[in-house]
């Protein structure tokens, strides 16, 4: 095992999860995806954008365009932090995360300042947590609806 392998390791004892059992969350949850079932895991935090990618994948195999997976993944996610209670949207997170990615680490509009790089640094991002677990919440019946509302009214 090379050192930092060790330390990725020794943290996620801390935490008390390891890497291979957020994986393992993360495998159980994109299967309940495919199988269009509702489900819950909790991961470690820096595990999100591999679940969201993950998600999406599944989602374009079941034949949805990547507009249509990226909608549904933003409105059928929810997250809450196991520790603090932060709650958050789909929509938010898919935020908070691709500001992350842009290097926008000031901008945390929903979460208060810091949010975007705690996020994309593995931490919790509300300020005074210092969580790395968040439990995702995956409700497909909620497309369902949104879905029938965007229907044409009937002629
Ligand atoms: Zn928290």
């Amino acid at each position: 095992m090379r050192l930092g392998d060790a330390l990725k390791w020794i943290r996620g004892k801390v935490e008390g999860m390891n890497e291979r059992e957020s994986a393992a969350a993360r495998d159980r949850l994109v299967q309940a995806v495919a199988e269009a079932r509702g489900a819950r895991a909790t991961i470690l935090i820096r595990d999100f954008d591999e679940l969201c990618a993950s998600i999406m994948d599944v989602l374009k195999a079941a034949g949805m365009t990547s507009e249509q997976a990226a909608n549904m993944l933003r409105d059928s996610i929810r997250a809450v932090c196991p520790t603090c209670g932060w709650l958050s949207t789909g929509k938010e997170l898919m935020g908070l995360w691709l500001m992350g990615a842009m290097g926008f680490e000031r901008m945390g509009p929903a979460a208060g300042p810091g949010a975007v790089s705690r996020l994309a640094r593995g931490v919790c991002p509300s300020g005074r947590c210092l969580s790395r677990l968040i439990t995702v919440v995956w409700e497909p019946s909620l497309i369902a609806s949104a879905e029938e509302d965007r229907e044409p009214p009937p002629a």
